[in-house]
């Protein structure tokens, strides 16, 4: 695919991050979208870094539906078009559901599942507008399909079922206009939303109990490189899946292959 202009929100850190710089270093024009204005700036200026023809770096919540579409009409006016958009943004809030407040829940589904949402159907509105055919991925989780070993999941992982949910909708309502819709699944991926909740202190002790769990209990001996998950996300973005809408591509190591073990 010739160097398209991409638009990733959750790119201040971890998957986001990879799948800006990897965009870079094929020469995209990349739109670097995080709550953390610092850090997508960050982000953006290291894609420029790396070879990215323009970058923008800009601060957004994606629970704002109004700034997200300014957000996509910036990247419109500035970068291009967005043709290839990652609705990846996302939080982990644990603990048991009969204990959880119901302001924690509605905080994981804003973000996780509306931001999807309105990132998505912004993309796919200028997309429409400008009678241009595109690829929307949104990042899901294997806790859409089945439950987390851990436990204390469950406002996440109904986060993640709808955006599959919404994955299948939208592929189908604008297969028509050639705009494609599909799932990324990560596996366990070594990013900070993996030891999210722990104190600081025990963070790097919490991290090489994952690592050892991860050789014991992954099929493939470990986490997910995040750069390993951004190839997954540039090819389906790319003309090579241009007969792949609605789907999800799991990379995860076999970890869902396993079934009852999930790690
Ligand atoms: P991460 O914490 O490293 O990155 C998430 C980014 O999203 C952060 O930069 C954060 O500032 C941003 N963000 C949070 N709330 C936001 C909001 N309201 N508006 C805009 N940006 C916001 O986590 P990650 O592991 O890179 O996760 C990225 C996506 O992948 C998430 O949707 C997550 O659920 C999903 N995922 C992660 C894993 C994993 O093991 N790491 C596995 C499956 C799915």
């Amino acid at each position: 695919m010739s160097a398209p202009t991409v638009f990733v929100t959750g790119a201040g850190s971890g998957i986001g991050a990879a799948v800006v710089a990897a965009a870079a270093r094929r020469g995209a024009r990349v739109a670097a979208v995080d709550i953390d204005g610092a850090r997508a700036a960050a982000v953006a200026a290291d894609a420029e870094g790396a070879g990215a023809e323009a970058a923008l770096g800009l601060e957004v919540d994606v629970r704002d539906d109004t700034a997200v579409a300014a957000a996509i009409a910036r990247c419109r006016d500035e970068l291009g078009l967005p043709t290839a958009v990652l609705a990846n943004a996302g939080i982990e809030l644990n603990g048991p559901a009969h204990e959880v407040a119901a302001e924690q829940w509605d905080r994981v589904v804003e973000v996780n599942l509306r931001g999807a949402f309105s990132t998505a159907r912004w993309a796919i509105a200028a997309l429409l507008d400008a009678g241009s055919a595109g690829s929307v991925v949104c990042t899901s989780s294997p806790s859409a399909f089945v439950g987390f070993a851990g436990g204390g999941n469950a406002a996440y992982a109904a986060s993640k079922g709808g955006v599959s949910a919404l994955v299948r909708s939208l592929a189908v309502d604008y297969a028509p206009q050639g705009v494609r819709v599909n799932a990324i699944v990560p596996g366990a991926t070594d990013t900070p939303l993996l030891t999210v909740g722990v104190p600081e202190d025990r963070r790097a002790a919490a991290r090489a109990e994952i690592l050892e769990r991860a050789r014991e209990q992954i099929p493939l001996g470990r986490l997910a490189d995040p750069a390993e998950i951004a190839e997954g996300v540039w090819w389906l973005w790319s003309d090579a899946a241009a007969y792949v809408t609605g789907s999800h591509l799991v990379v995860d190591g076999g970890l869902m292959a396993k079934g009852a073990n999930s790690f």
